[in-house]
């Protein structure tokens, strides 16, 4: 094959696709196992805000691959690092030190004031990475009997599809017939400070650690009352028990903060001054931390924490690879240099007002609520209709992409480098497209 031909990606930006929408679809559909239930849209593009679907469809995108691309598609810094990291080195395994691993842990651990930090690669290893950490600090710091740490989760939590993590999930999709499941895991409910308390002081020298996210975006953006997240990390002080913050979703600007603990501090990055700020014992990031280039996670904590772990007792191949490394410091970069928790933080207000709008000019919209740019609207109708499922097809076909979760919320979360203008044109679609669906209901 000739080389050049491998480097050369304009071959693949304007041909005409030799498939279309219809025929994409059907393949998934025969070859591709059952396990999602898509929007009928076939994307071939991207760029910022926008993507592009095999017949040249535009759309902005309110979906963000679940916050995987806060800094928008296919950003140019992170194109061309990934490109020029992949040609120099792409793996060598941790069998061999690399060039890039060490520049990337002093970078993550001095951005988010953390000692150490450990390299995975998808969001549910870094959750399962977590567990171990928590378990193992149980038994050899806190002094926990062998097997029996507790860890406790909260009720509608999302943390990803591992056989341990769905053990503890509530959900009877994610759930059902997967078992026999991890022990372990005890359940409160989100949100309740008394049910946390109650439970430490009950069998608070078994437990180990404290799971919870921030705000819980797949559950529906569920935003916890502002003194949860603060009080529910003292009552672990309190208890000798480690809180752990799931940021995967909310973290690295989305919800107009560097991380959602952060509570409702202005700084660009991190900063432990500020009173606002709850650090977690240990912090788990993934998803935007590479900016939707390359799967890429990572457990951030104290080396009184991470020191439990020792060669040979976790890791894998592909983690702390040299283009994980390169793209994620590119990435968080970007979160910097184009300030986009402030961006957040300022459209997400205009973004609320504006729905708030919506809530009362039409009644099939019931409500609004969200953070920064991780926001949802709930519709007025049983979860299980269709509605917000069919609501999301005329968003589609109006030119905007967003997926309904569980039943009747609509979920929005659009890149973060979108601008006030194009956002009050997205505004503008939403409310079209919602009056259009209330004269035809
Ligand atoms: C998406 C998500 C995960 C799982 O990440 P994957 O990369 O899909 O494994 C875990 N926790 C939260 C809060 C998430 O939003």
């Amino acid at each position: 094959m000739n080389p050049k031909l491998i480097l050369d990606h304009s071959f693949m930006n304007e041909s005409t696709p030799t498939l279309n929408s219809q025929q994409l679809i059907a393949y998934e559909n025969k070859y591709g196992a059952h396990n999602y239930h898509p929007l009928p849209v076939v994307l071939s593009k991207g760029l910022g805000v926008y993507v592009w679907d095999v017949e040249g469809k535009q759309y902005y995108d309110f979906l963000s691959a679940y916050s995987a691309i806060n800094q928008g598609h296919s950003h140019t810094r992170l194109v061309s690092t990934l490109t020029q990291q992949a040609r120099r080195l792409s793996l060598t395994s941790r069998a061999f030190y690399n060039d890039q691993l060490g520049i990337y842990e002093k970078y993550m651990t001095e951005y988010f004031g953390f000692d150490m930090v450990l390299p995975m690669n998808s969001g549910a290893e870094g959750v399962e990475t977590a567990i171990k950490i928590c378990r193992k600090w149980g038994y050899e710091k806190k002094g926990i009997p062998v097997d029996e740490a507790k860890i406790i989760v909260c009720g509608q939590n999302f943390h990803g599809r591992t056989v341990t993590i769905i053990s503890f999930s509530s959900d009877p999709d994610a759930k059902g017939n997967f078992g026999p499941y991890t022990p372990g895991f005890e359940s409160i409910e989100y949100n309740n400070l008394k049910a946390l308390q109650t439970i430490l002081e009950k069998e608070g020298d078994r437990i180990a650690g404290f799971l919870v996210e921030p705000i819980q975006g797949e559950a529906g953006v569920y935003v916890p009352d502002d003194n949860f997240i603060p009080r529910a990390a003292e009552l672990c002080r309190t208890h000798n028990v480690l809180f752990i913050a799931d940021e995967i979703q909310t973290g690295i600007a989305r919800t107009g903060a560097l991380l959602a603990v952060c509570g409702d501090c202005n700084c660009q990055g991190h900063c432990e001054q500020q009173d606002t700020y709850t650090k977690p014992d240990i912090l788990i990031l993934g998803k935007a931390l590479s900016g939707g280039m390359y799967p890429v996670s990572a457990v951030l904590a104290d080396r009184r924490i991470m020191d439990v772990i020792r060669p040979g007792q976790h890791g894998s191949t592909y983690g702390g690879n040299p283009l994980a490394c390169a793209v994620a410091m590119e990435a968080l970069e970007i979160v910097k240099d184009e300030h986009l928790a402030q961006n957040a933080r300022r459209l997400g207000h205009i973004f609320r007002t504006r729905m708030q709008d919506l809530v009362q000019k039409y009644n099939i919209v019931s409500s609004v609520r969200g953070k920064g740019l991780l926001n949802a609207i709930l519709i007025n109708d049983s979860p299980d209709s269709t509605t917000a499922w069919d609501i999301c097809v005329a968003l589609k076909d109006n030119g905007l992409l967003a997926k309904p979760t569980h039943g009747n919320i609509i979920r929005f979360a659009p890149p973060l480098v979108m601008t006030e203008e194009q956002l009050h044109e997205c505004c503008d679609i939403i409310d079209k497209t919602i009056k259009e669906f209330t004269i035809s209901a």
